[in-house]
Protein backbone atom coordinates (compact mmCIF):
# COMPACT_ATOMS: atom_id res chain seq x y z
CA UNK A 1 0.00 0.00 0.00
CA UNK A 2 1.32 3.41 -0.79
CA UNK A 3 0.62 5.45 1.88
CA UNK A 4 2.67 8.38 0.84
CA UNK A 5 -0.57 10.63 0.40
CA UNK A 6 -2.69 9.23 3.15
CA UNK A 7 -3.88 11.33 5.54
CA UNK A 8 -2.97 11.98 9.25
CA UNK A 9 -5.26 11.58 12.36
CA UNK A 10 -4.22 12.63 15.77
CA UNK A 11 -6.08 11.95 18.79
CA UNK A 12 -5.17 13.37 22.09
CA UNK A 13 -7.10 13.46 25.54
CA UNK A 14 -7.73 17.22 24.57
CA UNK A 15 -8.28 18.80 21.40
CA UNK A 16 -5.99 22.10 21.14
CA UNK A 17 -8.43 24.64 20.91
CA UNK A 18 -9.73 27.15 23.45
CA UNK A 19 -13.41 27.28 23.90
CA UNK A 20 -15.38 30.53 24.82
CA UNK A 21 -19.23 30.76 25.71
CA UNK A 22 -20.75 34.07 25.04
CA UNK A 23 -24.13 34.35 25.73
CA UNK A 24 -25.49 30.89 24.05
CA UNK A 25 -23.26 31.22 21.84
CA UNK A 26 -19.97 29.38 21.36
CA UNK A 27 -16.89 30.39 19.71
CA UNK A 28 -13.35 28.33 19.34
CA UNK A 29 -10.12 29.73 18.35
CA UNK A 30 -6.30 27.04 18.19
CA UNK A 31 -4.55 26.87 21.36
CA UNK A 32 -1.08 27.68 21.73
CA UNK A 33 1.03 25.01 23.03
CA UNK A 34 4.29 23.37 21.20
CA UNK A 35 2.32 20.11 20.26
CA UNK A 36 -0.09 22.32 17.86
CA UNK A 37 2.35 24.34 16.68
CA UNK A 38 4.29 21.15 15.08
CA UNK A 39 1.65 19.47 14.10
CA UNK A 40 -0.38 21.96 12.52
CA UNK A 41 1.85 22.29 9.26
CA UNK A 42 1.82 18.27 8.97
CA UNK A 43 -1.71 18.35 9.36
CA UNK A 44 -2.73 20.91 7.01
CA UNK A 45 -0.65 19.17 4.30
CA UNK A 46 -2.25 15.80 4.95
CA UNK A 47 -5.83 17.39 5.29
CA UNK A 48 -5.70 16.04 8.52
CA UNK A 49 -8.05 15.48 11.84
CA UNK A 50 -7.45 15.88 15.42
CA UNK A 51 -9.85 14.04 17.62
CA UNK A 52 -9.80 14.34 21.00
CA UNK A 53 -12.00 15.93 24.52
CA UNK A 54 -12.65 19.68 24.20
CA UNK A 55 -12.46 20.57 27.33
CA UNK A 56 -16.00 20.41 28.20
CA UNK A 57 -18.60 17.87 30.00
CA UNK A 58 -21.28 16.22 27.84
CA UNK A 59 -24.18 17.94 27.53
CA UNK A 60 -22.21 21.42 25.97
CA UNK A 61 -19.79 18.84 23.75
CA UNK A 62 -23.36 17.97 21.68
CA UNK A 63 -23.07 21.75 20.44
CA UNK A 64 -19.22 21.94 19.98
CA UNK A 65 -18.62 20.16 17.06
CA UNK A 66 -20.73 22.76 14.80
CA UNK A 67 -18.18 25.18 16.45
CA UNK A 68 -15.29 23.11 15.58
CA UNK A 69 -15.70 22.85 12.08
CA UNK A 70 -15.98 26.65 11.53
CA UNK A 71 -12.21 27.12 13.07
CA UNK A 72 -9.82 28.27 10.34
CA UNK A 73 -6.76 25.56 10.68
CA UNK A 74 -6.88 23.68 7.44
CA UNK A 75 -7.85 20.60 9.19
CA UNK A 76 -10.79 19.21 10.94
CA UNK A 77 -11.54 18.87 14.80
CA UNK A 78 -13.86 16.22 15.76
CA UNK A 79 -14.93 16.05 19.74
CA UNK A 80 -15.41 13.07 22.36
CA UNK A 81 -18.17 13.88 24.20
CA UNK A 82 -16.88 12.99 28.32
CA UNK A 83 -19.31 12.56 31.28
CA UNK A 84 -18.71 14.73 34.50
CA UNK A 85 -18.30 10.77 36.04
CA UNK A 86 -15.68 9.54 33.25
CA UNK A 87 -13.42 12.55 33.55
CA UNK A 88 -13.21 12.01 37.54
CA UNK A 89 -12.43 8.03 37.00
CA UNK A 90 -10.04 7.94 33.72
CA UNK A 91 -8.45 11.45 33.78
CA UNK A 92 -8.43 12.77 37.46
CA UNK A 93 -8.72 9.39 38.28
CA UNK A 94 -6.13 6.74 36.35
CA UNK A 95 -4.70 8.92 34.47
CA UNK A 96 -3.18 11.63 37.35
CA UNK A 97 -3.58 9.39 40.71
CA UNK A 98 -1.75 6.55 38.87
CA UNK A 99 -0.14 6.57 35.64
CA UNK A 100 1.41 10.02 36.45
CA UNK A 101 2.95 10.09 40.12
CA UNK A 102 3.78 5.89 39.19
CA UNK A 103 5.43 6.81 35.63
CA UNK A 104 7.25 9.75 37.59
CA UNK A 105 8.69 7.30 39.87
CA UNK A 106 6.92 8.52 42.97
CA UNK A 107 4.81 4.90 43.93
CA UNK A 108 3.50 6.44 47.29
CA UNK A 109 1.41 9.35 45.64
CA UNK A 110 -0.28 6.19 43.89
CA UNK A 111 -4.04 5.82 44.09
CA UNK A 112 -4.64 2.16 42.61
CA UNK A 113 -8.61 2.38 42.78
CA UNK A 114 -9.45 -0.53 40.79
CA UNK A 115 -12.52 1.52 39.61
CA UNK A 116 -10.26 3.78 37.90
CA UNK A 117 -9.05 1.19 35.57
CA UNK A 118 -12.75 0.19 34.52
CA UNK A 119 -13.40 3.68 33.55
CA UNK A 120 -9.20 4.18 31.89
CA UNK A 121 -11.19 0.90 29.75
CA UNK A 122 -14.10 2.55 28.92
CA UNK A 123 -13.04 6.13 27.99
CA UNK A 124 -10.72 4.61 26.08
CA UNK A 125 -12.45 2.43 24.08
CA UNK A 126 -14.85 5.90 23.77
CA UNK A 127 -12.48 7.42 22.13
CA UNK A 128 -11.49 4.15 19.90
CA UNK A 129 -15.39 4.27 18.72
CA UNK A 130 -14.78 7.94 17.53
CA UNK A 131 -11.69 7.17 16.10
CA UNK A 132 -13.51 4.18 13.48
CA UNK A 133 -16.21 6.17 12.96
CA UNK A 134 -14.30 8.94 11.64
CA UNK A 135 -11.25 6.96 9.94
CA UNK A 136 -11.17 6.43 6.36
CA UNK A 137 -9.16 3.42 5.35
CA UNK A 138 -5.65 4.91 4.19
CA UNK A 139 -5.43 6.81 7.64
CA UNK A 140 -2.44 6.82 9.52
CA UNK A 141 -3.20 7.26 12.99
CA UNK A 142 -1.02 8.95 15.55
CA UNK A 143 -2.29 8.82 19.35
CA UNK A 144 -0.63 10.65 22.20
CA UNK A 145 0.36 10.42 25.77
CA UNK A 146 -0.59 8.23 28.63
CA UNK A 147 -4.66 8.65 28.71
CA UNK A 148 -4.47 6.82 26.13
CA UNK A 149 -2.92 3.62 26.04
CA UNK A 150 -5.06 1.43 25.57
CA UNK A 151 -7.07 2.86 22.44
CA UNK A 152 -4.98 0.80 20.07
CA UNK A 153 -5.87 -2.32 21.54
CA UNK A 154 -9.47 -1.23 21.57
CA UNK A 155 -8.59 -0.62 17.86
CA UNK A 156 -7.57 -3.94 17.10
CA UNK A 157 -10.12 -5.82 19.07
CA UNK A 158 -12.69 -3.79 16.73
CA UNK A 159 -10.44 -5.05 13.39
CA UNK A 160 -8.54 -1.88 12.43
CA UNK A 161 -5.27 -2.98 10.46
CA UNK A 162 -4.12 0.60 9.72
CA UNK A 163 -0.75 1.75 11.10
CA UNK A 164 -1.33 3.47 14.50
CA UNK A 165 1.44 5.40 16.24
CA UNK A 166 2.12 6.10 19.68
CA UNK A 167 3.96 8.60 21.41
CA UNK A 168 4.33 9.02 25.59
CA UNK A 169 5.08 12.52 26.64
CA UNK A 170 6.04 11.23 30.15
CA UNK A 171 8.64 9.10 31.36
CA UNK A 172 8.23 5.25 31.31
CA UNK A 173 9.42 3.92 34.86
CA UNK A 174 11.83 1.51 35.27
CA UNK A 175 11.07 -2.51 36.36
CA UNK A 176 10.69 -2.34 39.63
CA UNK A 177 8.35 0.74 40.09
CA UNK A 178 6.45 -0.58 36.72
CA UNK A 179 5.28 -4.00 38.37
CA UNK A 180 3.64 -2.31 41.30
CA UNK A 181 1.10 -1.26 38.53
CA UNK A 182 -2.09 -4.46 39.00
CA UNK A 183 -3.00 -3.91 35.49
CA UNK A 184 0.66 -3.74 34.37
CA UNK A 185 0.29 -6.76 31.89
CA UNK A 186 -2.73 -5.36 30.13
CA UNK A 187 -1.14 -1.83 29.83
CA UNK A 188 2.34 -3.72 27.84
CA UNK A 189 0.02 -5.28 25.90
CA UNK A 190 -1.98 -2.24 25.03
CA UNK A 191 1.77 -0.71 24.06
CA UNK A 192 2.23 -3.35 21.91
CA UNK A 193 -0.58 -3.26 19.73
CA UNK A 194 0.38 0.09 18.15
CA UNK A 195 3.09 -0.37 15.30
CA UNK A 196 5.39 2.26 16.46
CA UNK A 197 5.85 3.64 20.06
CA UNK A 198 7.73 6.69 20.39
CA UNK A 199 9.35 7.64 23.57
CA UNK A 200 11.33 11.11 24.97
CA UNK A 201 14.78 9.43 26.04
CA UNK A 202 17.01 6.46 25.58
CA UNK A 203 16.28 6.28 29.71
CA UNK A 204 12.05 5.62 28.67
CA UNK A 205 13.26 3.20 25.66
CA UNK A 206 15.34 1.74 27.72
CA UNK A 207 13.17 0.70 30.73
CA UNK A 208 10.32 -0.08 28.71
CA UNK A 209 12.22 -2.72 26.93
CA UNK A 210 13.37 -4.11 29.60
CA UNK A 211 9.63 -4.34 31.04
CA UNK A 212 9.12 -5.97 27.90
CA UNK A 213 11.11 -8.69 27.97
CA UNK A 214 10.76 -9.48 31.63
CA UNK A 215 7.19 -9.23 32.01
CA UNK A 216 6.05 -10.92 28.46
CA UNK A 217 6.71 -14.15 27.28
CA UNK A 218 6.94 -14.55 23.41
CA UNK A 219 8.13 -11.07 22.56
CA UNK A 220 11.21 -11.12 20.78
CA UNK A 221 13.30 -7.58 20.60
CA UNK A 222 15.66 -6.84 18.08
CA UNK A 223 17.91 -4.44 19.12
CA UNK A 224 19.24 -1.96 16.20
CA UNK A 225 21.22 1.80 16.67
CA UNK A 226 18.02 3.97 16.42
CA UNK A 227 14.66 2.12 16.35
CA UNK A 228 14.40 -1.19 17.76
CA UNK A 229 12.16 -3.98 16.77
CA UNK A 230 9.81 -5.71 18.80
CA UNK A 231 7.97 -9.20 17.03
CA UNK A 232 4.65 -10.11 18.64
CA UNK A 233 3.48 -12.83 17.58
CA UNK A 234 4.59 -12.22 13.84
CA UNK A 235 4.18 -8.75 14.06
CA UNK A 236 6.56 -6.06 13.85
CA UNK A 237 6.32 -2.94 16.51
CA UNK A 238 9.11 -0.64 16.17
CA UNK A 239 9.93 1.45 18.99
CA UNK A 240 12.22 4.18 19.82
CA UNK A 241 13.52 7.46 21.13
CA UNK A 242 12.18 10.88 19.99
CA UNK A 243 13.30 13.66 22.16
CA UNK A 244 10.37 16.67 21.72
CA UNK A 245 11.95 20.28 21.50
CA UNK A 246 10.38 24.19 20.94
CA UNK A 247 9.66 25.87 18.02
CA UNK A 248 13.73 27.72 18.88
CA UNK A 249 13.48 30.76 16.23
CA UNK A 250 9.86 31.49 17.48
CA UNK A 251 11.05 32.13 21.05
CA UNK A 252 14.15 33.93 20.22
CA UNK A 253 12.43 36.05 17.46
CA UNK A 254 10.21 36.95 20.51
CA UNK A 255 12.56 37.89 22.81
CA UNK A 256 13.94 39.94 20.58
CA UNK A 257 10.70 42.31 20.10
CA UNK A 258 11.24 45.75 21.67
CA UNK A 259 8.32 45.34 24.10
CA UNK A 260 10.13 42.38 25.76
CA UNK A 261 13.65 43.85 25.85
CA UNK A 262 11.61 47.11 27.59
CA UNK A 263 10.45 44.71 30.09
CA UNK A 264 13.27 42.45 30.69
CA UNK A 265 15.41 45.22 31.77
CA UNK A 266 11.85 46.49 33.57
CA UNK A 267 12.00 43.51 35.83
CA UNK A 268 16.26 43.70 36.00
CA UNK A 269 15.78 47.00 37.65
CA UNK A 270 13.11 46.65 39.96
CA UNK A 271 14.49 43.25 41.46
CA UNK A 272 17.46 45.14 43.01
CA UNK A 273 19.73 42.20 42.88
CA UNK A 274 23.12 41.37 41.53
CA UNK A 275 21.55 38.22 40.07
CA UNK A 276 18.12 37.14 39.36
CA UNK A 277 17.84 32.83 39.41
CA UNK A 278 14.16 31.69 37.82
CA UNK A 279 12.15 28.60 38.58
CA UNK A 280 8.64 28.14 36.65
CA UNK A 281 6.69 25.46 37.17
CA UNK A 282 3.29 23.87 36.98
CA UNK A 283 2.26 22.95 40.37
CA UNK A 284 2.81 19.24 40.75
CA UNK A 285 5.15 17.08 42.83
CA UNK A 286 7.18 15.82 40.29
CA UNK A 287 9.02 19.05 39.86
CA UNK A 288 10.80 19.33 42.79
CA UNK A 289 9.53 22.86 44.24
CA UNK A 290 10.15 22.50 48.05
CA UNK A 291 13.22 20.50 47.25
CA UNK A 292 14.19 23.55 45.26
CA UNK A 293 13.25 25.87 48.16
CA UNK A 294 15.12 24.32 50.39
CA UNK A 295 18.42 24.30 48.80
CA UNK A 296 17.88 28.14 48.25
CA UNK A 297 17.88 28.60 51.74
CA UNK A 298 20.82 26.63 52.08
CA UNK A 299 22.61 28.32 49.65
CA UNK A 300 21.96 31.59 51.76
CA UNK A 301 22.84 29.76 54.98
CA UNK A 302 26.12 28.54 53.62
CA UNK A 303 27.28 31.28 51.64
CA UNK A 304 26.50 34.50 52.87
CA UNK A 305 28.22 36.07 50.31
CA UNK A 306 24.76 35.53 48.21
CA UNK A 307 23.17 37.28 50.79
CA UNK A 308 21.32 40.83 49.17
CA UNK A 309 23.13 39.72 45.55
CA UNK A 310 21.11 36.42 44.58
CA UNK A 311 17.53 36.61 44.35
CA UNK A 312 14.99 33.40 43.22
CA UNK A 313 11.89 34.24 40.75
CA UNK A 314 9.44 31.43 41.60
CA UNK A 315 6.48 30.94 39.25
CA UNK A 316 4.24 28.34 40.08
CA UNK A 317 1.23 27.81 37.43
CA UNK A 318 -2.40 26.52 39.23
CA UNK A 319 -2.48 23.45 38.01
CA UNK A 320 -4.62 20.19 39.81
CA UNK A 321 -6.11 22.50 42.54
CA UNK A 322 -9.00 20.50 43.11
CA UNK A 323 -6.89 16.82 44.57
CA UNK A 324 -5.85 17.50 48.00
CA UNK A 325 -2.14 16.77 47.29
CA UNK A 326 -1.63 19.61 45.24
CA UNK A 327 -3.52 21.58 48.27
CA UNK A 328 -1.37 20.75 50.53
CA UNK A 329 1.89 21.23 47.98
CA UNK A 330 0.58 24.74 47.71
CA UNK A 331 0.87 25.27 51.42
CA UNK A 332 4.61 23.66 51.84
CA UNK A 333 5.57 26.18 49.10
CA UNK A 334 4.21 28.96 50.61
CA UNK A 335 5.16 27.88 54.10
CA UNK A 336 8.97 27.61 52.78
CA UNK A 337 8.93 30.83 51.00
CA UNK A 338 7.89 32.86 54.36
CA UNK A 339 10.11 30.99 56.43
CA UNK A 340 13.51 31.89 53.97
CA UNK A 341 12.24 35.67 53.28
CA UNK A 342 11.46 35.92 56.88
CA UNK A 343 15.02 34.96 57.68
CA UNK A 344 16.93 36.68 55.06
CA UNK A 345 14.79 39.92 53.83
CA UNK A 346 16.65 43.02 54.01
CA UNK A 347 15.86 46.49 53.68
CA UNK A 348 15.90 46.63 49.31
CA UNK A 349 16.43 43.07 48.96
CA UNK A 350 14.06 40.16 49.13
CA UNK A 351 15.54 36.70 48.30
CA UNK A 352 12.68 35.04 47.26
CA UNK A 353 9.88 36.32 44.49
CA UNK A 354 6.89 34.34 44.75
CA UNK A 355 4.14 34.13 41.65
CA UNK A 356 1.37 31.68 41.83
CA UNK A 357 -0.12 32.34 38.18
CA UNK A 358 0.44 32.15 34.76
CA UNK A 359 2.28 34.49 32.81
CA UNK A 360 1.08 35.97 29.41
CA UNK A 361 3.70 34.63 26.84
CA UNK A 362 5.82 38.18 26.33
CA UNK A 363 5.70 38.31 30.13
CA UNK A 364 7.17 34.79 30.61
CA UNK A 365 9.86 35.39 28.01
CA UNK A 366 10.74 38.39 29.48
CA UNK A 367 11.55 36.94 32.94
CA UNK A 368 13.24 33.86 31.13
CA UNK A 369 15.70 36.63 29.33
CA UNK A 370 15.85 38.71 32.73
CA UNK A 371 16.90 35.54 34.48
CA UNK A 372 20.87 34.98 34.93
CA UNK A 373 20.10 31.11 35.97
CA UNK A 374 17.31 29.15 35.40
CA UNK A 375 17.38 26.23 38.28
CA UNK A 376 14.96 23.77 36.64
CA UNK A 377 15.37 20.98 39.36
CA UNK A 378 12.20 18.71 38.78
CA UNK A 379 12.35 14.98 40.58
CA UNK A 380 11.38 13.62 37.26
CA UNK A 381 10.32 14.86 33.81
CA UNK A 382 9.42 13.63 30.42
CA UNK A 383 11.56 16.61 28.69
CA UNK A 384 10.81 19.88 30.53
CA UNK A 385 10.90 22.50 27.75
CA UNK A 386 10.95 25.31 30.05
CA UNK A 387 14.75 24.27 30.57
CA UNK A 388 15.04 24.77 26.48
CA UNK A 389 12.73 27.64 26.43
CA UNK A 390 14.73 29.55 28.51
CA UNK A 391 18.38 28.91 26.52
CA UNK A 392 16.17 29.91 22.94
CA UNK A 393 15.30 33.14 24.86
CA UNK A 394 18.73 33.88 26.45
CA UNK A 395 19.99 36.29 23.53
CA UNK A 396 22.83 37.36 25.34
CA UNK A 397 24.33 34.01 25.82
CA UNK A 398 25.40 34.47 29.07
CA UNK A 399 22.78 33.12 31.48
CA UNK A 400 23.39 29.55 33.33
CA UNK A 401 21.18 26.49 33.21
CA UNK A 402 21.13 24.74 36.24
CA UNK A 403 19.08 21.02 35.70
CA UNK A 404 17.73 18.06 37.28
CA UNK A 405 19.57 14.96 35.21
CA UNK A 406 16.25 13.46 36.31
CA UNK A 407 14.58 16.05 33.59
CA UNK A 408 14.55 14.08 30.26
CA UNK A 409 16.23 17.23 28.61
CA UNK A 410 19.28 16.70 30.39
CA UNK A 411 19.82 13.78 28.20
CA UNK A 412 20.75 16.32 25.36
CA UNK A 413 21.67 19.81 27.42
CA UNK A 414 24.12 17.74 29.81
CA UNK A 415 27.14 19.65 27.90
CA UNK A 416 26.12 23.11 28.61
CA UNK A 417 23.67 22.63 31.72
CA UNK A 418 25.25 22.29 35.43
CA UNK A 419 23.67 18.91 35.83
CA UNK A 420 22.56 18.40 39.88
CA UNK A 421 20.12 15.61 41.63
CA UNK A 422 17.05 17.21 43.09
CA UNK A 423 17.01 15.28 45.97
CA UNK A 424 20.68 16.59 47.12
CA UNK A 425 19.73 19.73 48.43
CA UNK A 426 23.13 20.22 49.37
CA UNK A 427 24.59 19.90 45.84
CA UNK A 428 22.00 22.15 43.91
CA UNK A 429 23.00 24.79 46.83
CA UNK A 430 26.65 24.06 45.44
CA UNK A 431 25.54 24.65 42.12
CA UNK A 432 24.24 27.62 42.89
CA UNK A 433 26.93 29.06 44.27
CA UNK A 434 29.42 27.49 41.18
CA UNK A 435 26.57 29.44 38.29
CA UNK A 436 27.09 32.65 40.68
CA UNK A 437 30.86 32.73 39.95
CA UNK A 438 31.21 31.46 37.15
CA UNK A 439 33.49 33.70 34.76
CA UNK A 440 31.49 35.15 31.67
CA UNK A 441 33.88 32.74 29.05
CA UNK A 442 32.39 29.29 30.49
CA UNK A 443 28.74 30.97 30.72
CA UNK A 444 29.08 31.90 26.82
CA UNK A 445 30.47 28.82 25.87
CA UNK A 446 28.16 26.49 27.51
CA UNK A 447 24.76 28.88 26.78
CA UNK A 448 25.88 28.56 22.96
CA UNK A 449 26.10 25.15 22.96
CA UNK A 450 23.30 24.60 24.52
CA UNK A 451 21.27 27.05 22.05
CA UNK A 452 22.75 25.00 19.09
CA UNK A 453 21.64 22.14 20.56
CA UNK A 454 18.21 23.13 20.82
CA UNK A 455 17.84 24.86 17.41
CA UNK A 456 19.55 22.21 15.37
CA UNK A 457 16.88 19.83 16.75
CA UNK A 458 13.66 21.84 17.39
CA UNK A 459 10.17 20.74 17.16
CA UNK A 460 9.52 20.51 13.91
CA UNK A 461 12.44 18.03 13.53
CA UNK A 462 10.78 16.12 16.01
CA UNK A 463 7.26 16.03 14.70
CA UNK A 464 9.02 15.62 10.87
CA UNK A 465 11.13 12.91 12.26
CA UNK A 466 8.17 10.57 13.78
CA UNK A 467 5.97 11.72 11.16
CA UNK A 468 8.60 9.85 8.87
CA UNK A 469 9.08 6.85 10.64
CA UNK A 470 5.55 6.26 10.22
CA UNK A 471 5.17 6.79 6.82
CA UNK A 472 8.23 5.27 5.72
CA UNK A 473 8.16 1.77 7.87
CA UNK A 474 11.51 1.39 6.88
CA UNK A 475 13.66 1.67 9.63
CA UNK A 476 16.95 1.90 7.48
CA UNK A 477 15.38 5.01 5.78
CA UNK A 478 14.24 6.86 8.44
CA UNK A 479 16.31 9.52 9.87
CA UNK A 480 18.91 8.89 12.45
CA UNK A 481 17.43 11.63 14.64
CA UNK A 482 17.23 8.74 17.83
CA UNK A 483 20.22 7.07 17.22
CA UNK A 484 21.79 5.84 20.25
CA UNK A 485 23.81 8.28 22.09
CA UNK A 486 27.19 7.27 22.44
CA UNK A 487 27.74 9.33 25.69
CA UNK A 488 25.07 7.68 27.45
CA UNK A 489 27.50 5.55 30.21
CA UNK A 490 28.18 2.36 29.39
CA UNK A 491 26.07 0.26 31.80
CA UNK A 492 22.78 2.60 30.74
CA UNK A 493 23.72 1.46 27.26
CA UNK A 494 20.86 -0.86 25.42
CA UNK A 495 23.29 -4.24 24.36
CA UNK A 496 23.46 -4.50 20.71
CA UNK A 497 21.95 -8.19 20.90
CA UNK A 498 18.70 -9.49 22.15
CA UNK A 499 18.10 -8.88 25.90
CA UNK A 500 19.52 -12.23 27.81
CA UNK A 501 16.50 -11.42 30.79
CA UNK A 502 14.37 -14.41 31.33
CA UNK A 503 10.43 -13.25 32.10
CA UNK A 504 10.13 -13.07 35.78
CA UNK A 505 6.86 -14.81 35.57
CA UNK A 506 5.77 -18.74 34.24
CA UNK A 507 3.36 -19.77 31.92
CA UNK A 508 1.04 -20.72 34.59
CA UNK A 509 1.14 -16.96 35.17
CA UNK A 510 -0.22 -15.77 31.94
CA UNK A 511 -2.95 -18.05 31.96
CA UNK A 512 -4.20 -16.74 34.90
CA UNK A 513 -3.87 -13.02 33.51
CA UNK A 514 -5.67 -14.16 30.57
CA UNK A 515 -8.87 -15.85 32.32
CA UNK A 516 -8.92 -12.82 34.89
CA UNK A 517 -11.24 -10.17 34.09
CA UNK A 518 -9.55 -7.07 32.62
N1 LIG B 1 4.12 28.14 30.64
C1 LIG B 1 3.10 29.03 30.36
N2 LIG B 1 2.81 30.03 31.24
C2 LIG B 1 3.49 30.19 32.41
C3 LIG B 1 4.54 29.28 32.68
C4 LIG B 1 4.82 28.26 31.79
O1 LIG B 1 2.47 28.93 29.30
O2 LIG B 1 3.19 31.11 33.17
C5 LIG B 1 4.44 27.08 29.65
C6 LIG B 1 5.89 27.02 29.27
O3 LIG B 1 6.14 27.99 28.26
C7 LIG B 1 6.07 25.58 28.81
C8 LIG B 1 4.98 24.82 29.56
O4 LIG B 1 4.18 25.81 30.22
O5 LIG B 1 5.87 25.47 27.41
C9 LIG B 1 5.55 23.86 30.59
O6 LIG B 1 6.08 22.75 29.92
P1 LIG B 1 7.07 21.72 30.64
O7 LIG B 1 7.44 20.68 29.65
O8 LIG B 1 8.25 22.46 31.22
O9 LIG B 1 6.26 21.12 31.85
P2 LIG B 1 4.78 20.48 31.95
O10 LIG B 1 3.95 21.55 32.60
O11 LIG B 1 4.33 20.13 30.56
O12 LIG B 1 4.93 19.29 32.86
Amino acid sequence: MDTSDSRLVIVSNRLPVVLKKEGPRWTASSGSGGLVTALSPILRKRNGLWIGWPGVTDRAAAKIDPVLARTEEGFCYKSVALTAEELSLYYHGFSNEVLWPLFHDLQTQCNFHPDYWQAYLSVNAKFADTIQENIEEDDMLWIQDYQLMMAGRQLRDMGLDQEIAFFLHIPFPPLDLFLKLPWRMEILHGLLSYDLIGFQTQRDLHNFLHCVRSILEDVEIEAADSVHTALVHGRKVRIGAFPISIDFNEFAGTAEKPQVQERTAEIQKSMNTERIVLGVDRLDYTKGIPQRLAAFKIALERYPELRGKMSLVQVVVPSREHIPKYRQLKKEIERLVSEVNGRYTQPGWVPIHYMFRSLEREELLAYYQAADIALITPLKDGMNLVAKEYCAVNLSETGVLILSEFAGAAQQLKKGALLVNPYDVASVAGALHQAYEMELPERQRRMQDLRREIRKEDIFVWADSFVKALYVNDVAESPAVWTQDKNVPAGERLSQKPFQIAPLFGPAYHRAAQKSPS
